[in-house]
């Protein structure tokens, strides 16, 4: 029997949201933590055992901070991964592994290992600067419409616009970049995998997402996805795949589109708990933030079935609200059967800024996305 109540410490680099839910497990199970996050209003703070301001992209600071702790993991991809390598070489367990992360963190070489390891992608073209790819399309190498992605990790679509013309292409930012084929997509799907030393994994349900029409962020997440039984199978063995050619350990979100032509392609992955899993709170045996507790820690690995239908909503800064939060109407949504509001803690809005989601279960798919847009259409994150 190696768990003790108590006796390791887990080390977290973020304390955003996904931190402070991953927290939930640390303490129903008395697990010592230690956070790291540049803000001293980060969600996590409050349940964590020790809070610490810092730089999570400092070598020095990253090391200092993981140096006294048993495992080490991350809620967010943006650290560096040069002291994570170091830590590993000192003897800390880091979870997801340095060259894992290193790879996953820059778009275009993540990219280069789908293809590479012939996991289906969109194709892509690679450029070290902007400028060589203005040339690529003056030369009529690469020819409108097409994605453009910045190399560096972009958040939320921050780093990605599709290119139409000249005009858009002067307004991309500079550096590394690709530019991918635009895909007609059909749906964009998820399964999240997740994998313990030991080399146990297991597979999420397929889950469906819906976009925002204009910020390019997910509005709903509906689990499990309306599929077929086929392309179910399909999608979680590419998942697999996908997370036994990275050999990762812990939570890996594999975001995928299914083409109009039914084609199923890795658009990216998230080595870490993510959006597409927070509905696993309520509506799966076992939540994503517990499972990367368990994969961490090496314990067996939990049932990732659904008890129930879920639908998740992100509960996102209103436009044209810009200061302190107001969650108003929350009272409405609360006295609906099924409704689950989770409020991450940040203090002030902005426009489509995460401030929480809300997950609604039940029985019937059907019905839990009509009150999920009921939900989405009643509560309104505003100021005051
Ligand atoms: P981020 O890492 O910022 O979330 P993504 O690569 O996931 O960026 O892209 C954000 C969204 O942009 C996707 O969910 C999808 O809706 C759209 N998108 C990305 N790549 C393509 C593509 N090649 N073709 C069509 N749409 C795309």
């Amino acid at each position: 029997m190696r768990f003790f109540s108590g006796s390791e410490t887990i080390g977290i680099l973020g304390g955003g949201q996904l931190g402070k839910m991953l927290l939930t497990t640390t303490r129903q199970w008395d697990i010592t933590t230690k956070v790291m996050d540049p803000s001293d209003k980060a969600p996590g703070r409050i349940a964590c055992n020790t809070f610490v301001v810092g730089d999570l992209m400092d070598y020095d600071q990253v090391i200092e901070f993981g140096q006294n702790v048993d495992i080490l993991t991350i809620e967010i991809e943006n650290v560096n991964t040069d002291a994570l390598a170091a830590l590993e070489e000192k003897g800390v367990k880091v979870y997801p592994q340095a060259s894992v992360l290193k790879i996953i963190q820059n778009k275009c070489h993540q990219k280069q290992f789908y293809k590479s390891n012939h996991i289906p992608t969109a194709p892509f073209q690679l450029f070290d600067s902007k400028d060589a790819l203005k040339d690529a399309v003056g030369k009529g190498a690469i020819s409108f419409p097409f994605v453009w992605k910045s190399e560096a990790m972009g958040y939320d679509g921050y780093g990605v616009q599709i290119v139409r013309s000249n005009s858009d292409l002067e307004r991309i930012s500079k550096g590394a970049c690709m530019a991918e084929d635009l895909v007609a997509i059909d749906k964009e799907l998820g399964v999240i995998v997740c994998r313990s030393p030991k080399g146990e994994s297991v597979c999420y349900p397929c889950v469906e997402m819906e976009f925002h029409p204009t910020a390019n962020q997910v509005e709903y997440v509906l689990s499990p996805a309306r599929i077929s039984k086929t392309l179910e199978k399909k999608a979680t063995d590419l998942a697999l795949l996908v997370s036994q050619s990275f050999k990762h350990i812990g939570l890996l979100a594999v975001e995928l589109f299914l083409t109009q032509e039914g084609e199923l392609i890795v658009n990216e992955v998230a080595p870490r708990p993510h959006n597409s899993g927070h509905y696993s709170i309520e509506a799966s045996y076992t939540s994503q933030f517990e499972q990367h507790i368990r994969a961490i820690l090496d314990l067996p690995l939990g049932n990732t079935e659904n008890k129930v239908a879920g639908v998740m909503v992100n509960l996102v800064g209103k436009e044209g609200y810009k200061g302190p939060v107001h969650y108003k109407n929350l009272e409405d949504i609360l006295a609906i059967e099924g409704v689950n509001p989770h409020i991450y803690g940040k203090k002030e809005t902005r426009p489509f800024r995460k401030m929480g989601h809300i997950t609604i279960v039940n029985k019937n798919l059907d019905t839990a996305r009509e009150i999920a847009e009921h939900v989405k259409e009643t509560i309104e994150v505003i100021t005051k």
